[in-house]
């Protein structure tokens, strides 16, 4: 009887592109595959039988050792902006695609194993990853996904038996990553800037059947993708700025083509509100701080634009005019959902004038106060109608407590002429105010514990509490308290 791994559905849409577009390449297989996580939930809504992946044979699928019958893994290329500079060719350099499985609801997944060993476009890089950035990542899109941020996911992580040296020696890692698409507005960029208009557009036509099928019978689906990209890009960096999310490293090939958060590196959650807070230790210029997002975002769809340009329209002229009004949906768009979450988040409808105005006037004071972001918005949620005693937990965010006061009896005036039941409006403002984020120090604390002593509990603990951040756990209390001042993690790391 067959393997039962070689039965698994895996389908090759990607690699039955052309030449250019990939590299064929198998995983190199690891010394002693283990299994830390699987994400039990995920594979089954993927329609894979957690069993089937736990099994001895599925670990060594996970872990690049055994590679089903069939299958045709490969490297995807691309290139991008890094920092603004121009790099004309990157590509999987630790990450290779296996296949793609679709799911009972018959969306499409990739199924792509990080730090399976060196490819084609591994430049100098040893292919490999440390289990500290594998654990980073697991956790962040997880935390992500159960925030309702459109992401990809993390389906199993594991343990190499083998080595990686970074500053010192670490224990090895794999990340066995999912995402609807991983192409990127850096694959788009590497056929453009070369000239290969050709294959620009074979990769538009894959993403637009792929991703956006209703766009084909459009009057003009290649305009119709840069705007679909354009919106979901603006609707996700929305979001990010609701929960305090810091991306890090929103380079081109790091930008999804269809709005999922993608490669989680040095990421972070806003402590207190800082707009200008940048973590990654590689970004000295700050040019993806917390309150730069949304512009760099809008750039790198610009990239995009330019790259699509000769499809948009014959005429030159008319096509850079094109472009420039589907970019135009970008400011239009991400500030319709950050103005609408931020509204959510302190319970007003947004009928009235000043109510927006009033929404900024807390960030403000936020800000002046460092108070803490996740925080205060979610001490808020709990407030009644009238002055009492949870104003103590709000105000005490607040250096200057009075600052809050002042705010809180113009919101309350204001929640007065709403008139709605205190109850429904803090059950809503609960469910768009976390209790819990990621903060970097608890993902710290996790990566530490597993680098070090190869202990994942704190690991999975975290993932317990972060799987419900809506929810109010009592009895992990702990974890929705800022850090003291002397556990703020300031930086973050690649880590690669
Ligand atoms: P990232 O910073 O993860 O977005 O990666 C940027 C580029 O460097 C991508 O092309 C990666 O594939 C490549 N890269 C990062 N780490 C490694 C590594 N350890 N070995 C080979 N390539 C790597
Ligand atoms: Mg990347």
């Amino acid at each position: 009887m067959a393997p039962i791994v070689d039965d698994l559905p895996l389908e090759h849409t990607y690699a039955s592109l052309p030449e250019a577009f990939h590299s064929r390449v198998a995983p190199t297989p690891v010394a002693e595959p283990g299994l830390v996580r699987l994400n039990e939930t995920l594979a089954q809504e993927l329609g894979l039988d957690p069993k089937v992946l736990g099994s001895e044979e599925g670990v060594r699928l996970l872990a690049g050792n055994r590679v089903p019958q069939g299958a045709d893994p490969v490297a995807m290329v691309y290139a991008g902006h890094q920092f603004g500079g121009w790099v004309p060719q990157l590509g999987d350099g630790r990450a290779i695609l296996l296949g793609e499985v679709v799911d009972p609801s018959g969306t499409r997944w990739d199924l792509q194993l990080k730090g399976a060993g060196q490819t084609p476009y591994s430049r100098r890089g040893d292919g490999r990853s440390s289990i500290g950035p594998v654990v980073r990542e697991y956790l962040g899109s997880e935390a992500m996904s159960a925030l309702g941020i459109p992401t990809t996911r993390a389906l199993a992580c594991l343990t190499t038996g083998e080595q990686v040296f970074r500053e010192g020696p670490e224990p090895g890692g794999i990340l066995v990553r999912v995402a609807t698409s991983h192409v990127r507005v850096g694959t788009f960029e590497y056929f453009g800037r070369r000239g290969d208009r050709e294959s620009v557009q074979r990769l538009a036509e894959y993403v637009i059947q792929r991703h956006y099928p209703h766009l084909e019978d459009g009057e003009n689906p290649y305009l119709g993708l840069l705007e679909e990209a354009t919106r979901r890009t603006a609707e996700m960096v929305a979001s990010w700025m609701l929960v305090g999310f810091i991306h890090g490293v929103m380079n081109t090939d790091n930008t999804s083509i269809v709005g999922e958060t993608i490669d989680y590196g040095p990421f972070g959650f806003l402590d207190p509100y800082r707009p200008g807070e940048v973590y990654s230790s590689i970004d000295w210029q700050g040019r993806y701080a917390y309150d730069q997002q949304p512009g760099i975002a809008h750039w790198n769809l610009a990239r995009l634009a330019e790259v699509l340009l000769p499809l948009l329209d014959a005429d030159e002229e008319a096509a850079v005019e094109r472009a420039q009004d589907a970019l135009e949906l970008f400011p239009q768009r991400f500030l319709a959902t950050y103005h609408a979450g931020l509204l959510r988040k302190i319970g007003l409808s947004g009928t009235h004038d000043g109510d927006l105005e009033l929404a900024l006037d807390l960030l403000r004071r936020m800000k002046e106060n460092e108070a803490d972001f996740t925080r205060t918005f979610r001490e808020l949620s709990g407030l009644g109608s009238a002055p009492e005693d949870g104003d103590r937990r709000a105000r005490s965010q607040f250096r200057d407590p009075e600052s809050f006061d002042a705010w809180a009896s113009r919101w309350r005036e204001r929640l007065a002429s709403q008139g709605r039941p205190d109850a429904e409006r803090q059950a809503e403002m609960r469910q768009v105010n976390p209790a819990y984020v990621l903060r970097n120090h608890l993902a710290q604390e996790a990566v530490d514990a597993a680098v070090e002593r190869m202990d994942f509990g704190p690991m999975e603990r975290l993932l317990e509490v972060l799987s419900r951040p809506y929810d109010d756990q009592p009895e992990n209390a702990e974890y929705a308290r800022p850090p003291r001042e002397e556990d703020r993690v300031t930086q973050t790391f690649c880590g690669t």
